[in-house]
């Protein structure tokens, strides 16, 4: 239905541009992104020069976004390719990339533009024994939580376009430095707001808050998930309700890829606070840019710590 939907607004939106389009009017450039937070600061950074989309809506699992065969006809015609990298999207982007046959978007191609290159990733597996679980292969891949390190997948989609476009280098840079200022800004106002944050335990679903905390001072207890990717055992869990009681973590976080039920019921069984926080833009309501979203994350922790008093 929703593919059916999407393929009906790409042909209106077509057909609109076409019957409106003048000789002199350039392309804009395309550009898809894996998730939404790259397809939000490709938005700020390419102005009026883009047309974004991602494959992801906000809610999926950053490891598995369904696979829609409207993806493809969309990777196909892309100029660029954006990704997480640290093999975050390994189960869905290299599938896709083969369908697309764009050769301009392949990896290692200028269109790949893969956001990880400077960071230095958490938790790296120290064996390749995929009993571990796999979703992880070159260590924690979900830096964007941290809004210092997002600016390195900023800096990257930046370099991108100017490599892209180089005519467009002095609207690229304008939009670049006025939106890291706005994140600056916003930066210091989250962490005075999470000052009471410091030292406070949780534990959530996925291994997906590790530089979240260590930006923000708070202390990952555990994760639901026996390692990432790999289902919890009754046993586990188990362990887990002992631990968090004898170490009064106040927190469970769920993220909205996965179903309430064990959070739930490990909040309830140890009296912490069950939270849904978005991942990613748009993975609850009112988190449709960035900054929404981060804004969304520190106010609801925030609130949940001064509930508790
Ligand atoms: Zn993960």
């Amino acid at each position: 239905m929703k593919s059916t939907a999407f393929r009906f607004l790409s042909a209106a939106i077509f057909g609109v541009a076409a019957l409106t389009a003048s000789p002199t009017q350039t392309a804009k450039i395309r550009v898809v992104t894996t998730l939404t937070d790259l397809a939000d600061f490709s938005r700020e950074l390419g102005g009026e020069h883009v047309e974004v989309f991602s494959l992801a809506t906000g809610v999926e699992d950053t490891h598995g976004v369904p696979m829609k065969p409207s993806f493809v006809p969309v990777m196909n015609r892309a100029d660029l390719m954006v990704s997480v990298g640290f093999g975050c999207e390994h189960a869905f982007l290299p599938a896709l990339l083969e369908a697309s046959k764009n050769p301009r978007i392949q990896p290692g191609k200028p269109g790949y533009v893969d956001c990880s290159p400077g960071i230095a990733p958490l938790a790296v597996p120290t064996s390749t024994d995929h009993s571990e679980g796999d979703v992880h292969p070159y260590g924690n891949p979900h830096y964007m939580l941290d809004p210092v390190l997002a600016k390195k997948a900023i800096q990257h989609i930046y370099e991108a376009l100017v490599l892209f476009a180089p005519q467009y280098r002095a609207d690229f840079t304008r939009n670049r430095d006025a939106y890291l200022a706005r994140l600056d800004a916003k930066m210091v106002q989250w962490q005075v707001e999470a000052k009471g944050l410091k030292g406070v335990k949780f534990i959530s679903y996925h291994e997906e808050w590790e530089y979240f905390a260590e930006r923000f001072g708070m202390k990952v207890f555990n994760t639901i998930e026996l390692k990432p990717g790999i289902d919890p055992t009754p046993r586990h869990i188990e362990q887990l309700i002992t631990g968090m009681k004898a170490e009064h973590v106040p927190i469970v976080i769920r993220e909205p890829q996965f179903p309430e039920k064990v959070p739930a019921l490990i909040a309830q069984q140890t009296g912490a606070t069950l939270l849904k926080l978005p991942i990613m833009p748009g993975g609850v309501p009112h988190t449709d840019t960035y900054i929404d979203m981060m804004d969304y994350i520190v106010h609801t922790l925030v609130a949940a710590e001064a509930k508790r008093g």
